[in-house]
């Protein structure tokens, strides 16, 4: 392989030598991705955790969330043993590594901990990420922080076994939107061929990650894009809609399920923006925004109190729909 197709992005060799230092001298190393957590995150924070434990360090791994509970779409990654309650998290952790987190509130909880830490590595891919650690290891030219947890592994000389491997893969292969995204470099494909090769069974992951759902999922999205709405004249462009906890009890559907129902929405031809607004079991608004290109939802979201990336992107509301989707259209 060409170094060249090898080397990552703007991170100093030196930061990564800090990090390897730090990890290395560490008697307990603490873990967290953020809340709501997607395969990149928990993908990426398990991958470490499991290379760290095989080589007989002492860890924790968590998120920060009230309801503690893994989504039931990530179920299937392995490592998962390592996960504790947040209430179990070591409260003033010697050190301690964050993944996926582009600012510290999305740690919830446990961005009290992170506070006390002694020292906090922050590895992220987010090109918003506020440097809230006293080590950053942001490249917003990595196409998920799995690449960059591939190579914290790498450079910490542990081996990527095949369970490993299965969450690392499934955080490049989540954020790169199956090799869609205009992240897809030719280095994401090579860490895909270096993950492939170690047994993992890619048909299995995919099924896992997008091609399952109860039944109750497609009554649910009936509902949802029978009130689907085009505003062609909204910004370049605008395709919303909206999920209710009402729909979701009515088939008794849980939450995380309604995940994956943006990139139905998104497929519109006629709009430049997509929308869904997701009542969590807590009666909050969980807005997902995507974008193919004309506008920076992440620009946009970070002005409604949340952040994500140029094309895809979220914040929380606690206002009505319509008043919401007021707010946004203003911005677009
Ligand atoms: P999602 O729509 O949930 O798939 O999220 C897309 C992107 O937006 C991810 O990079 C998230 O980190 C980010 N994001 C989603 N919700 C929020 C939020 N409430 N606050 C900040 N960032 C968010
Ligand atoms: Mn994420
Ligand atoms: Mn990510």
């Amino acid at each position: 392989m060409t170094s060249d197709l090898r080397d990552g992005g703007p991170v100093p060799g030196g930061d990564w030598d800090r990090a390897v230092g730090l990890v290395s001298s560490a008697g307990e190393i603490a873990l967290a991705c953020h809340i709501s957590p997607d395969a990149d995150a928990l993908g990426s924070m398990l991958a470490v955790g499991m290379a760290l434990r095989a080589a007989g360090r002492r860890v924790t791994a968590s998120f920060g969330e009230r309801r503690f509970r893994v989504p039931r779409l990530l179920r299937f990654l392995p490592g998962q043993d390592l996960l504790a309650e947040p209430g179990d998290y070591p409260p003033t952790p010697e050190l301690m590594i964050t993944f996926d987190v582009p600012l510290i509130d999305r740690l919830g909880t446990l961005a009290a901990n992170a506070g006390k830490a002694r020292e906090l590595i922050v590895l992220d891919h987010h090109a918003s990420n506020t440097g809230f650690g006293t080590l950053n290891l942001v490249d917003p030219g990595a196409a998920a922080t799995a690449v960059l947890a591939e190579e914290l592994i790498r450079r910490l000389g542990l081996p990527i076994d095949r369970d490993v491997a299965i969450c690392l893969y499934a955080g490049l292969v989540t954020d790169t939107g199956s090799f869609r995204h205009s992240s897809t470099t030719p280095q994401a494909h090579l860490m895909a061929a270096r993950m492939l090769d170690t047994g993992l069974n890619p048909e299995q992951i995919a099924r896992e990650l997008w091609d399952r759902s109860p039944f109750a999922y497609l009554r649910v999205l009936g509902a949802v894009l029978d009130r689907v709405t085009l505003e062609p004249e909204t910004g370049p462009g605008l395709v919303w809609t909206f999920v209710t906890r009402a729909d979701r009890a009515g088939y008794g559907l849980p939450y995380d399920e309604v995940e994956g129902m943006i990139d139905v929405i998104r497929r519109t031809d006629e709009a430049d923006v997509a929308v869904i607004l997701k009542e969590d079991d807590d009666g909050a608004w969980q807005v997902s925004t995507r974008s193919k290109g004309a506008v920076n939802v992440a620009r946009v979201c970070a002005e409604l109190g949340g952040g994500g990336h140029a094309k895809a992107a979220g914040f929380t509301s606690h206002l009505p729909v319509e008043e919401t989707m007021a707010r946004l259209r203003a911005l677009l």
